[in-house]
């Protein structure tokens, strides 16, 4: 008897361990998965819906999460289910993005921007790196030049759409704009890169409590800048 309840334990250990970690490590897994296309997972949200209160409220940041962000995901794999686009990375297809359908390119993009987006949020989120810092300072002057442009960015896309900052090919930083759920890794970009912080400025993003004040939205999401996470991205991008 004794054994068996050994054998059980050691058995459960692991499943412990894992609804310990599951947000965490299901969110690692799909940021792998962006990568090997054909194991598409909705990711978790890596952290509760109030987390980034007061600056993004709740309800917004679970309207946003489980409906907008499930719908695109939901659609991108609807559209691409039996095409050549299953075997094929989301950068693959983001860098052929002229020849795909629409609805690849409004859905691949809006699942793919928002993982970048729920990443590169959080509260008390620290400041750039040394490195990132220094090629902030190189490419606009000054935190407050980038500042100003990336939310400038922002602020006068018409419509929907997002404000990057990214790195080009030559490793340089550059801010920029797209339109809808466009980002700077599709061919269709007027400036492509690699992006490493993402702001979605979508009214479906502020409105439930900046209503229009896009601009007071834009000032609230420089408190949840998740600086680890951009540096990394920066670090994995420029070595
Ligand atoms: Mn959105």
């Amino acid at each position: 008897m004794r054994n068996i309840i050994m054998a059980v334990l050691i058995m459960a250990l692991p499943l412990i361990a894992t609804a310990e970690n599951r947000t965490e490590n299901n969110y690692s897994k799909t940021q792998k998965s962006m990568k090997t296309l054909n194991k598409f997972e909705f990711p978790h949200l890596p952290y509760a819906y109030d987390a980034l209160e007061p600056f993004i409220d709740k309800m917004t940041m679970e309207i946003h999460y489980s409906r907008h962000h499930k719908a695109y995901f939901d659609n991108f794999v609807a559209a691409i289910k039996g095409t050549e686009m299953e075997s094929k990375t989301i950068e693959e297809i983001f860098a052929n993005m002229s020849k795909y359908p629409a609805g690849v390119r409004n859905n691949g993009g809006g699942f793919y921007n928002h993982v970048i987006y729920w990443e590169n949020m959080k509260v008390n989120g620290g400041k750039p790196s040394a490195k990132l810092e220094a090629a902030i300072m190189k490419k606009f002057g000054s935190m407050d030049e980038f500042k100003k442009q990336f939310s400038d960015a922002g602020k006068t896309r018409f419509g929907s759409g997002w404000a990057w900052l990214s790195v080009d090919e030559k490793g340089e930083l550059f801010v920029s704009s797209t339109p809808n759920q466009d980002n700077p890794l599709m061919d269709v970009a007027d400036k492509k890169g690699s992006p490493i912080l993402g702001m979605d400025v979508w009214e479906h993003a502020y409105y439930l409590k900046y209503q229009n004040k896009r601009p007071d939205y834009i000032e609230a999401f420089w408190s949840v800048i998740n600086w680890d996470v951009v540096s990394k991205r920066y670090d994995e991008l420029v070595k």
